[in-house]
């Protein structure tokens, strides 16, 4: 599989240029840098950036380096990590923290298989930990780097061996000094420009040399991704006993249970008629992304295919969105 030889250069430089600035990415010289990869590294997995960010600067702020980190009681890690989920992990750093500063003299190991010994540590995070701490010619695969290289060959992720093509292209990928920063450009670039759903190809530095930007593939892609953002109008009827019109035959496909009338086709102003507007709604369901006005009106008789339902009874099963919309008619009274 042929890599192209800027490859490297393209996504470092567009990273010095667009990289979010995130805690714990600190100078490579940094004293806090093994404690503040090693934490992150431990809290990204499973858990996206966004999410990690208060939970990361509320404990550094608390436990400030590894060593401290070491001799912290569970109970008080746990703590600090109440909320994010995947106890194990805070588990299981608390140990490779004991073990790093007592039997390692504060160092990391340096080769893969050693690294790997410690407790929570695979294949992704050894290979990252080593990148970003010694500026080892490594990457982590993640979903991220999956994709752009899937992307860049455009091959099904299912058919590539990335650690074969990573060994394969080795000189060519690692061809700057700053492996490290590579390692971490690559990822940041599957997260904010080769996204998974609406990559932005037109701003791409790499996009002359990707194949799938040059098979046209990108197009298909956002042509896909527009058919399933949709424009709905929903109807709710009502009536003067907090009633509500609902329907079992909605021929959406996606929508099975009791629910408001809705239509997806464009609508002539005639079937407005008599209708109020009542606000915009934006909501994604089985993956569909839709984009609903919804209307009311309040009548005494309703079309033969839809029942009055309270907009009280629990008994009457309605999918989370449409309890949103409950909530919101609920104020018309
Ligand atoms: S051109 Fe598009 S698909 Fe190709 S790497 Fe760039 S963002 Fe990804």
């Amino acid at each position: 599989m042929h890599i192209n030889k800027n490859l490297s250069k393209k996504i470092i430089c567009w990273y010095d240029n667009n990289k979010r600035t995130l805690p714990w990415r600190v100078k490579f010289n940094s004293p806090k840098k093994l404690y503040y990869r090693l934490l992150s590294e431990f809290m990204l997995q499973q858990t996206q950036v966004k999410t990690v960010l208060p939970y990361f600067k509320r404990f550094t702020k608390e436990i400030e380096t590894l060593t401290r980190l070491s001799t912290t009681n569970k109970r008080k890690i746990f703590k600090l990590w109440e909320g994010l989920g995947y106890y194990r992990r805070a588990t299981n750093l608390l140990k490779t923290a004991k073990i790093i500063t007592k039997e390692n003299n504060s160092i990391l190991p340096k080769n893969l298989n050693e690294i790997k010994k410690l407790p929570g540590i695979g294949d992704y995070t050894g290979n990252i930990l080593l990148a970003l701490v010694y500026n080892q010619p490594r990457l982590g695969i993640d979903g991220n780097v999956k994709r752009v290289f899937s992307r860049i060959l455009n091959k099904h992720e299912n058919k590539l061996n990335f650690e074969k093509i990573i060994e394969k292209n080795k000189k060519k990928l690692f061809n700057s000094k700053r492996n490290s920063d590579f390692a971490e450009a690559l990822m940041e670039f599957g997260a904010l420009i080769c996204k998974p759903r609406d990559p932005h190809c037109k701003i791409c530095p790499i996009k002359k040399t990707c194949k799938f930007y040059g098979s046209g593939n990108t197009k298909k892609l956002t042509d896909r991704i527009r058919a399933n953002k949709l424009s709905y109008n929903i109807f709710c009827y009502l009536n003067k006993k907090k009633q509500i019109g609902l329907t079992k035959n909605n021929n959406l496909g996606f929508l099975k249970e009791y629910n408001l009338p809705i239509v997806r086709k464009k609508l002539g102003k005639k079937s407005f008629k008599n209708w109020n507007f009542l606000c915009n709604y934006k909501n994604s369901i089985s993956n569909k992304k839709l984009d609903i006005n919804l209307y009311y009106k309040f009548a005494n008789r309703i079309p033969k295919d839809l029942n009055w339902h309270s907009l009280y009874n629990k008994r009457v099963f309605v999918p989370t969105f449409t309890k949103k919309i409950f909530r919101q008619v609920e104020n018309l009274y």
